[in-house]
């Protein structure tokens, strides 16, 4: 039987874990990812429920939990760094803010990577650019190299993927959250600890501090914003923004702003990827691209994880029309629960008032007080939506590898 092929776009973390499971299964993988190398930007993300699983079954969860951030649990801080509340880090697979399993984004896409990289062919530096989906494959225009045809081909290119809006043109793929957030890495000082530190501070504004294992600060400002497009802006413009909006605010805000001239910085409009179809002919959507829930939710990691796993496993073991179909019908229900963000969000956990302020900080100290970790995991319910509501299918390996 001839080997089947497949383009991945995209080598974050969808993309190399789809490749990882089609290599278990005989395809012919090959990644394109528009990057020159591999991205080590982005910050602690998690690993939870489902997504450990699949994890374990990868054989990565020992390596993830080896480069574990660290991180202890969350607490929430006023203007001068005073804890206002404080939850442990969740003790379950899918509990609390802090996961059990944090990891550096840049360092669980290595991770995968290097799994992959003696079966899968990986073009960096490139990028489709064109496709034409006909009835022997789909064959690719690159922006560099000669077209190729291949018998699938499948999106990972994150929220904003380019190609998705090639293969469902006039789709309006993304629900923006009405914020933004600036991801910065820090010097790391002796007041720094190891719990994610987080500080609403009034008029839709937040800034955090989370640790990592490479001995540098993990910061963040975030902000509500009705304008579209800050995400555009040069580095120089987005700089100017985040000093504006935060010269008042206080706790580490003076230092994070210092440091903005010479902190690797990484900036994005935050939203969810809402798409009625995650394929079309021989393309489908994997990981953010498809289904996207947001760093609010903590949920992406585990959705993307969890996605490539069930669609190598459909694609090995059924005709790819049908593969399609059985991926999207136990993917979605999954996929709705973990998009469903606390009621309020993201207002509720970044108030604009004095008054709104007062009430989340009301609702924090209750829900962080031994009393309501008695009641059992309120916070946990509070922060992060059911992380293994899906049965997990098993694969036997090396199945039928026809589409
Ligand atoms: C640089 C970066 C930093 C991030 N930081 C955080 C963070 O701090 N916290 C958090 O919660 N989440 C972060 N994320 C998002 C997080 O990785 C995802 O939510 C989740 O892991 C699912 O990953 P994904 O592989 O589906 O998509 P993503 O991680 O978004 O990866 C998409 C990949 O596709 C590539 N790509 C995009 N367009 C094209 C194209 N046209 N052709 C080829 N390749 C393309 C991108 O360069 C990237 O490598 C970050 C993502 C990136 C890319």
């Amino acid at each position: 039987m001839r080997t089947p092929t497949i383009l991945i776009s995209g080598a974050s973390i969808a993309g190399p874990a789809l490749a990882y499971w089609l290599n278990a299964q005989g395809w012919q993988t090959t990644v394109v990812e528009r990057f020159d190398e591999l991205r080590e930007d982005g910050q602690n993300i998690d690993v939870r429920g489902a997504g450990r699983e699949v994890a374990r079954r990868m054989g990565i969860e020992d390596a993830i939990r080896a480069a574990s951030t660290g991180e202890t649990g969350t607490e929430f801080v006023d203007a001068e760094g005073r804890p206002v509340a404080r939850f442990a880090a969740g003790t379950s697979d899918s509990g609390g803010a802090t996961a059990e399993l944090e990891i550096l984004r840049g360092q669980l896409s290595r991770i995968i990577v290097d799994r992959t990289r003696e079966d899968t062919e990986y073009l960096f530096g490139n990028q489709i650019v064109d496709l034409d989906d006909h009835q022997d494959g789909v064959t690719v225009t690159f922006d560099h190299g000669p077209a190729r045809t291949f018998d699938v081909v499948v999106v990972a290119e994150g929220l904003r993927s380019r190609t998705r809006s090639r293969v469902f043109p006039g789709t309006d793929a993304v629900r923006e959250l009405g914020f933004y957030i600036a991801y910065l890495t820090i010097p790391r000082t002796g007041d720094d600890t190891d719990r994610w530190r987080w500080h609403s501070a009034g008029s839709g504004r937040s800034i955090t501090l989370r640790p990592d294992n490479l001995g540098t600060i993990r910061a963040t400002l975030g902000f509500l914003s009705e304008v579209r497009g800050l995400d555009e802006l040069d580095h120089d413009g987005i700089v100017t923004i985040l000093r504006r909006t935060f010269a008042d605010v206080g706790w580490v805000a003076p230092r994070v702003l210092a440091a903005l001239d010479d902190a690797p910085l990484y900036f994005d409009a935050v939203g969810q990827a809402r798409i009625p179809s995650w394929s079309r002919g021989r393309v489908a959507l994997v990981g953010d691209a498809a289904y996207c829930s947001s760093p609010v939710s903590g949920m992406s990691t585990s959705l993307a994880l969890t996605g490539a796993y069930i669609l190598a496993g459909e694609l090995a073991a059924h005709p790819r029309h049908t593969a399609f179909a059985r991926y999207e019908a136990l993917m979605r229900p999954y996929v709705e629960q973990a998009q469903k963000l606390p009621p309020g969000t993201p207002r509720i956990a970044m108030p604009r008032s004095r008054a709104g302020l007062t009430v989340m900080n009301t609702v924090l100290r209750i829900a962080g007080s031994p009393a309501a970790a008695r009641l059992g995991g309120l916070a946990s319910r509070w922060f992060t939506p059911p992380a293994d509501a899906i049965d997990l299918p098993t694969y036997p390996p090396r199945q039928a590898v026809a589409s």
